[in-house]
């Protein structure tokens, strides 16, 4: 009853898994596994909008899109990968609006694009509108089209399903070992061809902007089978979060003209990046914050500063940038337009902190936002090994993959399109791989290693607590391996995280129940979370230059010459071992970022 055989198996229904999912049912007998309903994934937070270089409202090209993209990714990102993602982009966001995702709309009727970090026009330098979106709501729409898409397509969905463990035959992946939360059962899926798209690992830090389920579980599941994992170290910290909360504030604020204000009331971003000012990358727009709150100029003294999106404001700005509506007319927005455009961020700030952004500003710290790094694949989502070869029926996308299109920093908009572009990709190969091979045996005791790492989280001495260990390494991966890093703050920050994984050792799971047993879950996916939050903190220490989302005090140029490299990390009993494979270099040499 708890033995299953799919041709491809998905792990995850956000919108790579979905989008996996659907191309692989095309041609293959399909599961979805999640730990969540599947609308209930990280994607349905995605607020501001996912790229593609239409030029709806102005020129744009694909080209631009692409270059864009490997500047941002500050040249770690594979020029290969990008063009593909960039080039496949138009067509894909069409798809979605084919299968009915109700998209904002220009007066004309075409898909309505905004302004967003990074995304600029290459002859002026100035922003370009590329982010398609349906208010701030735009992942929220993905996930159900993609959804609605996968049951019309009779995908079968293995809801609140969490999977522990992949089962391999030497290279080759043959299936997956999940529990069933609302019994504790454990099942065990055959399959041709796995996919993970499990998502990111935010959960390490302490201010994010990331759901409770990111815990890194198809990360940390597949580098315990002995795959590595590339380029940890490079880890998004958004710029703007609600302050102490971590709850993002899309970058589609600055896309409709909100500033980012001091203590003092000035307008930081024309020192660190005068060209796009508010619309840098999110590195460096994080870095200026954190540098304005270190110099003193928090507001109040505090550590956070004001994003301000009041009609006043954002007229004021424009007339100072020279910006104007598409048709060239003068901006002059009023609050209900606003209120229309950013209903969901409205509310946030309403409801969580009592602030209403059409006459108050908001108050915004960088908050930890999104995995750069991950599984390595290649464009067909094809897992690697350190050759460059693929594991067999083994693969992986969305946040969860590093492909690698974004580098040591991703551009906004960009993982949305990632997702689409790559889960199709990844679907269409583990369905073609799963045509045509034959089912390999499974191991003799597929659950053997699933029933080892429950009992012990079960039988350990209770002398430790879960939550103190987890608070631990969340203040401590916030402090000294955050948007700033030094030599010995990450060594630091290995020496604690050491103590916490011995400590881990000694938890008991309280509840020894079978129904929905949550403690033993959150107490598995700590183990994740010290697990990556290791082998971040080891490839960060490694790496000694400053490249992207990875900001060393002691290093704080990039260095071209020593590390144009991806770092990838492996397993090795208790410890850790890291090697390098080169990045892709095709079109665009790498050159000074100037914002
Ligand atoms: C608040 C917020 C706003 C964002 N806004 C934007 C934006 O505007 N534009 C943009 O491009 N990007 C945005 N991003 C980033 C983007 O939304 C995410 O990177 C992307 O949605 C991740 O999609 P995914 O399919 O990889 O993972 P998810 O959507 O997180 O799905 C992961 C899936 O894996 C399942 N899962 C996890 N572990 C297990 C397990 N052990 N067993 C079974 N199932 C498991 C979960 O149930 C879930 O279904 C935003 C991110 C956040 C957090």
């Amino acid at each position: 009853m708890n033995s299953h055989q799919f041709e491809v198996i998905v792990v995850g229904a956000g919108g790579a898994g979905l989008m996996a999912g659907l191309y692989a049912s095309k041609t293959a007998k399909t599961a979805v596994i999640s730990k969540l309903y599947p609308t209930r994934s990280h994607t349905g937070a995605a607020q501001g909008g996912i790229s593609a270089a239409f030029g709806n409202s102005e020129e744009d090209r694909a080209e631009w899109h692409t270059y864009d993209t490997v500047k941002g990714s500050d040249y770690l990102g594979d020029q290969d990968a990008i063009e593909f993602m960039c080039n496949e982009a138009p067509q894909a966001v069409l798809e979605l609006e084919h299968y009915g995702l109700p998209f904002d709309r220009t007066p004309e009727g075409r898909i309505s694009q905004r302004p967003f970090g990074g995304h600029t026009n290459n002859v002026t330098g100035k922003p370009v509108r590329r982010a398609c979106h349906a208010a701030d709501r735009t992942g929220h729409m993905i996930l159900q089209t993609l959804y609605q898409q996968c049951l019309k397509n009779n995908v079968n969905f293995y809801d609140e399903f969490q999977i522990i463990d992949l089962l391999m035959d030497g290279e080759r992946a043959v299936g997956v070992i999940a529990i069933e939360l609302a019994t504790g059962e454990l099942h065990t899926f055959h399959a041709k061809s796995v996919i993970i798209a499990t998502g990111g690992h935010g959960r390490v830090w302490e201010i994010t902007s990331n759901a409770y389920a990111y815990s890194g579980d198809g990360a940390a599941v597949v580098y315990r089978r002995g795959i590595p994992l590339e380029d940890m170290e490079f880890f998004q910290f958004h710029p703007t979060g609600i302050y102490k909360l971590g709850i993002l504030i899309t970058e589609a604020v600055r896309g409709e003209g909100g500033i980012l204000l001091n203590g003092k009331g000035e307008r930081f971003m024309t020192k660190y990046a005068p060209n796009v000012k508010d619309l840098a990358s999110r590195d460096v727009v994080s870095r200026a914050i954190y540098l304005e709150i270190r110099d003193g100029n928090g507001v109040n003294g505090s550590n956070y500063v004001y994003l301000d999106v009041r009609p006043e404001t954002v007229n004021k700005y424009a007339v100072i940038d020279g910006r104007t509506n598409p048709d060239g007319s003068p901006v002059n927005v009023t609050g209900e337009q606003i209120l229309k455009k950013l209903p969901d961020i409205i509310d946030f700030n309403r409801v969580y902190l009592g602030v209403d952004p059409i006459t108050q500003p908001m108050p915004i710290q960088p908050t930890a936002h999104y995995t750069m790094g991950g599984i390595p694949t290649n464009k067909f989502g094809e897992v690697l090994n350190e050759n460059g070869t693929p594991y067999a029926g083994l693969y992986a996308a969305g946040e969860a993959a590093c492909v690698s299109v974004h580098g040591a920093n991703r551009l906004g908009t960009n993982s949305l399109l990632d997702l689409v572009v790559f889960g199709k990709y990844a679907g269409l190969r583990a369905a073609e791989y799963a045509n045509q091979v034959d089912y390999a045996p499974l191991p003799a005791d597929p659950t053997e290693y699933t029933r080892q790492q429950f009992n012990a989280l079960r039988n350990g001495d209770g002398k430790e607590n879960l939550t103190d260990i987890s608070n631990a390494m969340k203040k401590m991966m916030f402090e000294d391996v955050g948007v700033f890093r030094t030599e010995e703050g990450m060594q630091r920050a290995l020496d604690t995280l050491a103590e916490l994984r011995e400590r881990y050792k000694h938890v008991r799971v309280q509840d020894t129940g079978k129904v929905f047993n949550t403690d033993l879950l959150n107490a598995w996916e700590l183990g994740n979370l010290l697990e990556l939050a290791e082998v971040v903190t080891l490839s960060a220490l490694n790496r000694k230059e400053s490249r992207g989302g990875h900001a060393r005090e002691d290093f704080p140029k990039r260095d071209d010459q020593n590390w144009l490299k991806h770092t990838l990390a492996w397993k090795r009993g208790e410890k850790i071992e890291i090697g390098y494979k080169p990045v892709v270099i095709t079109k665009y040499q790498p050159k000074e970022r100037v914002y």
